[in-house]
């Protein structure tokens, strides 16, 4: 299927792929991709076939969980604590099959990026620090904690050590789900 690019308006360059996965215990997803073959512009979703309830995961992170796989959906929000990293849903959130060593990359690439636009050297400074925490933790030097919160249940940490909750009515009440709300 080929469709017209909303960044560079370019007639028929979007292409659309789909790949289906069944996950044991966790169902069938299916995961879609954008891809703009004139600009590079790109997107991508992951579609969890069947209703799940609320859910959140929690998961000590270290080197020798790089493998671990981790379903994201675009209502996750996704947390590590100790270094005050925080992804929440948004319009431009996207949803992806990945592994914990691919959540760490994107949180380096988001952290460079907040390190080129900063301006002062306190926000230049933590930026770095986050940097090398984020190392640390792929060097096997440093431990942290992975928490993903998902209101719809579309997100998962393949992981026998994860530890998978309830979120509770007033968590669910402070989660961003990616979608306009109207406040009454
Ligand atoms: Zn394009």
């Amino acid at each position: 299927m080929k469709a017209d690019c909303p960044v560079c308006k370019e007639k028929g360059t979007l292409i659309l792929k789909t790949t289906t996965e069944n996950i044991p215990y966790f169902g069938e997803i299916m995961e879609s991709t954008v891809k703009c073959e004139e600009c590079g512009f790109k997107h991508s979703d992951v579609i969890c076939l069947e209703v799940k309830e609320p859910v959140k995961y929690n998961l000590t992170i270290g080197k020798e969980k790089m493998n671990t796989r981790v379903v994201k959906s675009q209502s996750a929000t996704i947390k590590i604590p100790e270094l005050g990293l925080k992804v929440e849903p948004g319009p431009q959130s996207q949803g992806y099959v990945s592994n914990i060593e691919g959540i760490l990359e994107r949180f380096q690439k988001a952290v460079n990026t907040a390190l080129s636009w900063a301006e002062d050297e306190n926000s230049k400074g933590n930026a770095v620090r986050i940097l090398d925490e984020l190392n640390s933790i792929r060097n096997g030097d440093k431990k942290v904690t992975l928490i993903i919160e998902d209101p719809f249940g579309h997100s998962l940490i393949e992981d026998k050590n994860a530890i998978k909750s309830k979120l509770s009515p007033e968590e669910i009440k402070n989660l961003k789900t990616g979608f306009t709300t109207i406040d009454q």
